[in-house]
Formats: structure tokens, C-alpha cells, sequence
């Protein structure tokens, strides 16, 4: 029986004798297979093609054909060459069985044969075909097994190579992005020069070599721009960051490769000096770029020339870090600026001392307002005609716990500077018409008292401050001061400054029928247009005008000017800084209102201030 399919195996006999055929195939018949038989070869040929047996048993010695041509010939043929063919034969030669197995003979019965060895052989043949198909479908199961494998591995093998392939491309991106990160920490958006952390790394490189090499030496210029800022607001930022780049290509001109010109931010530019012979190399770079820079620039469509405040320092090994020799070229640049934009200033020890005294005064003027140490003094002011007191400038003092009494030239300019002047000059406001109105209260009785009036200073920033009348007001109301003791003394900036603000502060400060003063008047600008526009009520001659009163024709003749040109107009005019007698004669005799100066009195505290009215002392001092 066919094991693997249950069917019986298919058995074809070929013998030229009838015996043989009916005795084998009788016995194989019984042991349940299907048995055919052919009497000779040619019979064997065709019915093996039909049904494919699964075992032949042929005999060798036949008549025409014999067993070893048709074995050949099944042998040849596609559909029977796998049949495994038995050889019967009576020939028990060593020759016929070597030549029954050269031609595809699996095995060999010799006659007269034993049923018992036939079974066997049949069956052992049998059982080695189908362990043979068995062996052949599991190598087939292997090798689809193995194909499908090596399909998988190569189907894996892509995705891992595609993987990688897209690993290599993001990592090329990382890098990529990475790269463009490392540039934008160290380059500036705009001008792509480096930028201050590079800037940094490079001083600290140049100070290390000072370090190993004490004669080595390079220099910090630092650049700002002059009126950047106006261009920036009045042209626009695109006009601004073209004129940016155009001057980052300009200071970059005639450089070495050795030197790095940085770009901190804004207007301001470095240039890291490397590798110098001496300062001289570093100021020839400051003059070359002036030079430069005062060629017009084409910026959008407009011409644009540009100036630049330089401060230069030079290394030396007292630097302990990169900070410390920015921070002095900057000094040095903040001390060109002062000293009138568009030149170069080298650093030198004692700038830094003055910035060092700057920034602590800073930070002790921003305290000063917290810790009440500001007071007002009052200096009285007289009316030339009788020598009476007309009324007080108030005048701040800064009373500073370490550095006693400053004075308010030394803190004032600071003030303005920091914007602080805003808020402390609202409490000088304040503070002055408290005092005022309050001995107004306390000696209501007295009539001289009461029209006596106080001037107050008040800065450009303060008076530009869209909330200042309000302000005004509210001070008024709360000390209860009569606006027309007030007057208030302005310079000739504020009113240089043709905004329409200004103009309506100044209406508003007239419809409240306080008085206006132009404090130092012949210093500033010298247009004199705006005053008869402008509600003025006084001028106050500047004291550098008074002092040369008597010695200088110029002085004089301008005092006059400034007395008749008042006169013409409707105003007043008060001296300041009047120190003698004959100075006061002599406004008098000019006709001059007024006068202020130590001739009469110095700045004193609101005590003193009202005790010298009670006594009247001031009037008998000058008599
Ligand atoms: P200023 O408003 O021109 O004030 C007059 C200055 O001349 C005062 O100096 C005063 O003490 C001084 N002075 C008066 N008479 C004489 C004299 O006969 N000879 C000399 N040599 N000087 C005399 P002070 O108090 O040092 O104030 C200086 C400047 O500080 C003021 O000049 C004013 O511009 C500013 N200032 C003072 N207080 C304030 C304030 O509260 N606010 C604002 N914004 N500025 C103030
Ligand atoms: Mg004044
Ligand atoms: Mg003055």
C-alpha cells in the first residue's frame, strides 16, 4: 500500500513468460497492489507512460526487446525516467547485474526467485521510493522554507538598509542643523560678522598669547555709530539695517585676515586689533575709518553719510578676562561721544575711576529719592526797583550719607540722563509749592507773603511727559498753592523743540495764569523766533553775562539786548548770579526787574528762608 496517499501502489510485471507474470503478479495482487503485466517490452513501453507505475519488475531475457533496452528507454523518457525498475532474470551473471544497474536498474531478483525475496525486495523498494519522494517533498518544504527565508532576509536587509540610508540622511540634516546653530551663536543675523560670544572667545585667546608672551600686543576699538538712532526712527529699519551692513563692509576694509571685526548688536561694532606693534597701529585704524565713514553711503535710495565715536584700549596683562578690556573701550567710546561724536578717544585709567564714580552716583541717585535725601533750597529773588523779595528759585540739594552735599551740576545732567530727573523733579514741584503755600497759610495776615512767588526748574524730559499738566494740577490741588505764585523755569531747549506738545503744555500752563521763565537765557539756540509766539513772562540773563558785566563791552551790550528785546515783548528779566554791588547798580540802571545772586543771599533751607522774611533782614543786608 501507498503510505503516504493510501492508494495501492501501482506495480508493472514484464515477462515474456505467462508463469512468471500469473505467479508474481498473483502474490503481489494479494499483498494488496495493483498489479499489470506486459508480455514484452514494447507493451511494457506504452502501458508505463499511461498509468505511471510506481515500481517495474522486469525481466531481462525476452525476446525482441530486452530488459535492459527498455529499461534505457523508460529511463529516457521524462515521465518514467524516476520509476525505479527490479530486474528479473534467470542469468545469475556478475556482467548482466552490472549492466542491469549501468542502465537504471534499482535492484535485482535472479530466477528461479523465492515470493518471500520478491515481497521484500518490492517492498524494501517501495519503502525506499516513497522515503525517497518523502526525503524529496521535505527538501522542496526546506528549500521554499529557505527561499522564503532569504525572501524575508532580503526584505529585511532593504528595510535595514533603508533605515540606515535615512539614518545617514538625518544625521547629514542634524549636522546640518547643527552646523547652522553653531554659526547663528556665533554670527550675527544681519551682517554675518561674529557676534559678542565670539568676539569673547577670540579677546580671550588674544589675552592668553599676552599672557605666554607679555609683548604681545593687540587693541579693542569699539565702535558706535553716531545719530543711528535718528536715522533708524526717522528712515525706517530696513534704511537702518542697510546702512548697518553697508558700514560692517567699510570698518571690515584694509583688515587683516588675523582680525575680527564684530558686530555686539545695534549700532555698536568691535574691531579685535591682533598681533600690533604699538597704539599707533590702532589709532591709524580709528583715523582710516573716520576718513571712511565721511563718504555717503547709498541706503535705499538714499545718501546717507555716517559718523562713528571710537574708544580704543590697548591689552596689557593687568586684563584678566575679555570683559575687562571691552568694558574700558567702551569707557573710552562713551568719552568720544561726550566729546563731540566722530573721533577716537584711548582708554587710560582715569576714565575708568570717572565711570566707576558715574555708576556708583547711578546707583545712589536712584536710592536718594527712597531715602528722602534730596531737600530744597530756596535763593531768594529781588525786585531791583525797592530791593524786595519777590519770591525763591528752588533749587535741589542732595545730601549724600557718604559724599556729604552734592551738588546739583554734578547729579542733575546724571539725572537727565537716566530719565530719573522726571520723577525727582516732580518732587522738587511738589515740594516747592507745599513750602510756599504753607507759609502762606501760616501768615495769612501778611500781604507781602502772599504775593510772594517760587521758581521752579523744570527739565526738558519733565515738561515733554504727556501727563505733566496734569501733574501741574494735581500738585496745585493738593498744597493749595495759587498757581500764580508758581512760575516755572524752562530752558531754551524745551522750547526749541517746535512739537506741537509743547505748544499746548504751554497754553495749558498759561490758561492756569502760571508764570513762564527762560532760565540762562543767551547760552542756548541762538533763533530768537519762538519768543514772541510763545507765553513767556520773564527771562533770566545767564549768569556768565552778569559775572563780565563790568569788564566786558560784550557782556554788557548783550544784557542790554536781552533787557530791551524783553521789554519789547512784554517780559521781564531777572539777573542771576549777581555777587557785587555795582553789578546790582548797574541792572538796576538798565532796568532790570530783578535780581538773584549772593549779593542778596545763597540757596538756604526753607527755615532759614522764612526766618530771613519774618526778620527782614535781606533788605537792611543790601541797604
Ligand atoms: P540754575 O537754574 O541756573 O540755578 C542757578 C544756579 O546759580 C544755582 O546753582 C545757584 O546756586 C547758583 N547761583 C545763584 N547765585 C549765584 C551767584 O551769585 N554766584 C554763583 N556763582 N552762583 C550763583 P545750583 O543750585 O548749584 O544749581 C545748578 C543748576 O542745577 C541750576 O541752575 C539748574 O539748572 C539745576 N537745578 C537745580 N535744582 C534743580 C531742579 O530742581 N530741577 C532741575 N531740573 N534742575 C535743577
Ligand atoms: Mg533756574
Ligand atoms: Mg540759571
Amino acid at each position: 500500500m501507498n503510505s503516504s496517499n493510501q492508494q495501492p501502489h501501482n506495480i508493472l510485471i514484464v515477462d515474456d513468460l505467462a508463469d512468471n507474470l500469473r505467479v508474481l503478479s498473483h502474490t503481489l495482487s494479494q499483498e494488496g497492489y495493483k498489479i499489470r503485466c506486459a508480455k514484452n517490452g514494447a507493451i511494457a513501453l506504452q502501458v508505463a507512460v499511461k498509468v505511471i507505475p510506481d515500481l517495474i519488475l522486469l525481466d531481462i531475457n525476452m525476446p525482441g526487446m530486452d530488459g535492459y533496452e527498455v529499461c534505457q528507454r523508460l529511463k529516457d523518457a521524462v515521465q518514467t525516467k524516476d520509476v525505479p525498475v527490479i530486474f528479473l532474470s534467470a542469468l545469475n551473471d556478475v556482467l548482466d547485474k552490472v549492466k542491469a544497474f549501468e542502465v537504471g536498474g534499482v535492484d535485482y531478483i535472479t530466477k528461479p526467485f523465492k515470493v518471500e525475496e520478491v515481497l521484500i525486495r518490492v517492498k524494501n523498494q517501495l519503502d525506499f521510493q516513497s522515503a525517497k519522494a518523502q526525503i524529496h517533498l521535505l527538501n522542496q518544504e526546506l528549500e521554499q522554507r529557505v527561499q522564503q527565508r532569504t525572501l524575508q532576509l532580503k526584505i529585511a536587509n532593504q528595510k535595514l538598509a533603508d533605515a540606515n540610508q535615512k539614518l545617514q540622511q538625518e544625521i547629514a540634516e542634524r549636522c546640518k542643523v547643527e552646523q547652522q546653530l553653531i554659526h547663528d551663536a556665533l554670527y550675527d543675523g544681519l551682517t554675518e560678522l561674529p557676534n559678542r560670544t565670539l568676539l569673547m572667545e577670540r579677546i580671550e585667546r588674544a589675552l592668553q598669547r599676552v599672557k605666554r608672551n607679555p609683548h604681545h600686543l593687540f587693541a579693542i576699538l569699539f565702535i558706535d555709530l553716531d545719530r543711528f538712532k535718528t536715522i533708524n526712527d526717522s528712515l525706517g529699519h530696513l534704511v537702518g539695517d542697510r546702512l548697518l551692513v553697508a558700514i560692517s563692509k567699510i570698518i571690515q576694509q584694509d583688515l587683516r585676515l588675523t582680525d575680527t571685526v564684530a558686530r555686539l548688536g545695534g549700532d555698536e561694532f568691535v574691531i579685535l586689533l591682533d598681533d600690533i606693534h604699538s597704539l599707533q597701529d590702532a589709532t591709524h585704524v580709528g583715523d582710516r575709518l573716520q576718513e571712511q565713514l565721511k563718504l555717503p553711503l547709498n541706503c535705499g535710495g538714499y545718501s546717507l553719510v555716517s559718523s562713528a565715536s571710537i574708544g580704543i584700549a590697548l591689552s596689557s596683562s593687568k586684563y584678566e578676562n575679555s570683559s575687562e578690556i571691552l568694558r574700558d573701550a567702551d569707557i573710552a567710546m562713551y568719552r568720544a561721544k561726550e566729546k563731540g561724536k566722530a573721533c577716537y578717544e584711548v582708554f587710560d585709567e582715569a576714565m575708568y575711576i570717572q565711570t566707576l564714580k558715574a555708576v556708583e552716583l547711578e546707583r545712589d541717585l536712584r536710592l536718594a529719592l527712597i531715602n528722602q535725601e534730596f531737600t530744597v533750597y530756596y535763593q531768594p529773588i529781588i525786585a531791583l526797583k525797592d530791593n524786595n523779595l519777590s519770591g525763591f528759585e528752588a533749587l535741589i540739594r542732595w545730601h549724600h550719607p557718604q559724599h556729604g552735599l552734592i551738588s546739583p551740576a554734578e547729579f542733575i545732567p546724571l539725572a537727565e540722563d537716566t530719565g530719573l530727573i522726571v520723577e525727582i523733579g516732580d518732587w522738587v514741584l511738589q515740594e516747592a509749592c507745599r513750602v510756599l503755600s504753607a507759609w502762606q497759610q501760616e501768615y495769612a495776615s501778611r500781604p507781602d507773603i502772599a504775593a510772594l512767588k517760587v521758581n521752579v526748574n523744570v527739565a526738558s524730559q519733565q515738561f515733554q511727559k504727556p501727563d505733566f499738566i496734569d501733574k501741574l494740577d494735581q500738585i496745585l490741588a493738593q498744597t493749595g498753592l495759587n498757581p500764580t505764585c508758581l512760575k516755572l523755569e524752562i530752558t531754551e531747549r524745551v522750547l526749541i523743540n517746535s512739537e506741537i506738545n509743547t505748544q499746548l503744555t504751554l497754553t495749558e500752563i498759561k490758561k492756569r495764569e502760571i508764570k513762564l521763565s527762560i532760565d540762562d537765557f543767551g547760552t542756548g539756540y541762538s533763533s530768537l523766533s519762538y519768543l514772541s509766539r510763545l507765553p513767556i513772562d520773564n527771562l533770566k540773563i545767564d549768569r556768565s553775562f552778569i559775572k563780565n558785566i563790568s569788564c566786558d563791552r560784550e557782556s554788557l551790550e548783550i544784557i542790554k539786548t536781552i533787557i530791551t528785546l524783553a521789554r519789547n515783548l512784554g517780559m521781564e528779566t531777572i539777573a542771576e548770579g549777581v555777587e557785587t554791588l555795582a553789578q546790582a547798580e548797574q541792572l538796576k540802571s538798565l532796568n532790570c526787574e530783578y535780581a538773584q545772586g549772593y549779593l542778596f543771599a545763597q540757596p538756604m533751607t526753607a527755615e532759614e528762608a522764612i526766618a530771613l522774611i519774618l526778620q527782614d533782614e535781606l533788605k537792611q543786608s543790601i541797604h
